[in-house]
């Protein structure tokens, strides 16, 4: 069984102010399995949590969540690995501080900065070598999907980065499916669409890699809720979610978590 992972994408909000009181709320209010101290506001939590922060924000983010349960994350790596590439960010820097995990090929990074394909694939090749979890962010736009071109669509994105990756590596991989059209908009897709497109990746998966592709995490994102995510997690390949502005608030995170840790399959 594949235990659920729930990781929040804070974009480009926050500051030291507002993070340490986000943080604060979430980490005082997670319960673990086992543990004796029940907190005033608690939530059982029984899956894997990170939070991928703005790269100003690492070393802050690091320090308020030593030692606690909540790993940490980037939301974009340079496809180098270190030189005159002003503004990246290299995976190396991101494991020194602290990070597990980096989101690669999220939508708004391949719709405003033109990443391609391959340029998100190297992303993830260099997240890897540098010890971190890449989170493989694929989706469709609606006029993609209007046009029958799902599937085609995601798998592509898919495929670029497993023609390239060696074989040992690919249990290591969280892929996040996120509709272009869901995301930031309210608008989810719901958990049979999910499905049917976690499927197809999970199929994909393992027609290349039949043992590590069953144990690859994928998580669904977009408008992922407290009003939503248990369905969505109840099917059988939503491994979790990539959560955005639900991340911002501390009810909310908390209240997927407790959905997450809650699902039995
Ligand atoms: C995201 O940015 O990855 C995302 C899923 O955002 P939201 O939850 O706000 O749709």
């Amino acid at each position: 069984m594949r235990r659920k992972f729930v990781a929040g994408n804070w974009k480009m909000n926050g500051s030291l102010a507002a993070n340490a009181a986000l943080l604060s709320q979430i980490q005082s209010a997670i319960q673990l399995p086992m543990q004796s101290k029940t907190p005033a506001v608690s939530v059982q939590a029984d899956c894997d949590i990170a939070v991928c922060v703005p790269a100003p924000y690492l070393a802050q983010c690091q320090a308020l969540l030593a030692g606690g349960p909540i790993a940490l994350g980037g939301q974009d790596v340079s496809a180098q690995t270190a030189g005159a590439f002003t503004g990246d960010t290299a995976a190396s820097m991101l494991h020194e501080l602290g990070c597990a995990y980096v989101i690669v090929g999220h939508s708004e990074r391949r719709a405003g900065y033109a990443e391609t394909n391959a340029q998100v694939a190297q992303k993830a090749l260099q997240a890897l070598a540098a010890g971190l979890t890449p989170i493989i962010c694929v989706g469709e736009t609606l006029a993609q999907r209007e046009a029958g071109q799902t599937n085609a669509i995601v798998g592509t994105q898919l495929a670029a980065l497993l023609d390239v990756l060696p074989a040992d590596q690919v249990g290591k991989l969280v892929v996040a499916y996120e509709p272009v059209w869901a995301i930031g908009t309210g608008k989810t897709a719901t958990p049979e669409m999910a499905q049917e497109v976690h499927a197809m990746l999970r199929a994909m998966l393992v027609a290349r890699h039949a043992q590590q592709g069953m144990t690859v995490r994928i998580l669904y994102g977009g408008s992922m809720k407290p009003e939503n995510a248990a369905e969505l997690m109840a099917m059988a390949d939503i491994d979790g979610g990539l959560i955005g502005g639900a991340a911002l608030k501390a009810a909310d995170f908390l209240a997927i978590i407790a959905a997450a840790s809650a699902v039995t399959k």
